[in-house]
């Protein structure tokens, strides 16, 4: 049986990773310190006897018994609003997390794929994105810490490729949606179709000009399995093509949950990319993948999702839930 460590495990990827990495019948070891994560994401796993979890904080030196055929770094606060309130954790698991566990990865002769981001390009002037274009990011910045910690994690996967052999890969992820994320966690889904659910206003920053591309979360699973199981070390970009201004995703959102929320405008947050969407002619060719879930299906299942969960957690400040209680550990 193949052994897995998924870190990020209790977060909204993460938890769907693990899930997939069951079904295809590997043991799963998921690790998550919980600080931006939670263990109701991954609750219904925990009697599944292929699946343990580990409550660690990866920026310290990481420790798991056995062998490891496959280390998934997913561990990172991811949005926005998360970065900036934690940025030195960001940099941290980033830069620290990522050696502890290339570390881990040169041991157990593991193969180690991260997850870095469409962030990487900045706030874009080459569109659609390529693989092969560097960048526009500002390092001093608010976004800074996110930005610099996983151009940092992709050039240290890539030395411990080339110096020490370490099969690598790198899925450079685009905005994606789905069930379990966080409804408080800023960014723009959540925000959006919490305020519909609440009956608060639509709040759009900047004049909704900026664009983003969305991809469904069973989609970027493919692409990532897909990719961990290619012969492939470069960067892969996996996301959504179908690109859609926020203005535009605001009235969508609205038409779906049937409300008739105003839209109000609030301004842009400093570095905002003005415009986001992947080129994946890399990821068709190479993976033979392509995004198969509709924004318009998408939308739905996620806010079926969001519209089951009790009443209360429409209004929870934070999420954060602690490891108490979950004595499953094993
Ligand atoms: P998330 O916040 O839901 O999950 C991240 C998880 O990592 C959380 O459970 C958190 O508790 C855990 N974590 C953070 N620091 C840790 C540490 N030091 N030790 C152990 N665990 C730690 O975010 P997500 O959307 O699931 O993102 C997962 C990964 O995918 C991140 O690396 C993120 O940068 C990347 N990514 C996500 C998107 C997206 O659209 N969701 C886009 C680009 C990249
Ligand atoms: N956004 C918005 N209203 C919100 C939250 C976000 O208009 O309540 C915008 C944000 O400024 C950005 C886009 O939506 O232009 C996507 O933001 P998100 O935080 O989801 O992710 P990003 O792609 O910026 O990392």
């Amino acid at each position: 049986m193949k052994r897995v460590l998924i870190t990020g495990a209790a977060g909204f990827l993460g938890s769907h990773l693990c899930e997939r990495f069951l079904k295809e019948g590997m043991y799963v070891i998921g690790m998550d310190n919980l600080i931006t994560g939670d263990m109701r994401n991954i609750e219904h796993l925990m009697p599944d006897p292929n699946f343990e979890f580990n409550h660690h904080d990866v920026t310290k030196y990481v420790h798991v018994p056995g062998e490891l055929d496959y280390i998934m770094h997913f561990a990172s606060p991811a949005s926005p609003i998360d970065y900036l309130k934690i940025p030195i954790q960001t940099l941290k698991v980033g830069a620290m997390g990522t050696h502890n566990l290339l570390g881990l990865a040169r041991a157990k002769k593991s193969r180690f794929i991260i997850a870095s981001t469409s962030e990487v390009y900045g706030d874009p002037l080459v569109h659609p994105q390529t693989e092969d274009y560097w960048g526009h990011v500002n390092p001093i910045g608010p976004r800074g810490c996110y930005d610099e910690a996983k151009r940092y994690q992709e050039a240290i996967t890539m030395a411990y490729h080339r110096y020490h052999g370490l099969e690598t890969r790198i899925v450079r992820i685009f905005n994606t949606y789905g069930p379990r994320m966080r409804l408080n966690d800023g960014r723009v889904l959540p925000a959006f179709m919490g305020q519909a659910l609440r009956g608060e206003d639509i709040t759009v920053f900047g004049d909704g000009s900026q664009t983003r591309s969305f991809c469904y979360v069973d989609d970027l699973v493919e692409g990532i399995y897909r990719l961990l199981m290619s012969d492939y070390s470069l960067p892969v970009n996996i996301g959504n093509p179908k690109e859609i201004t926020i203005g535009q995703f605001a009235e969508e959102i609205i038409k779906l949950t049937g409300t008739d929320q105003k839209v109000v405008y609030k301004p842009l947050p400093q570095d905002d990319p003005k415009q986001r969407q992947p080129d994946i002619s890399k990821a068709k060719e190479i993976l033979g993948w392509e995004p198969k879930v509709s924004r318009e299906e998408g939308l739905r299942i996620t806010y079926d999702y969001f519209r089951s969960l009790p009443k209360e957690r429409l209004y929870e400040e934070s999420n954060h839930r602690g490891f108490e209680g979950f004595s499953a550990n094993k």
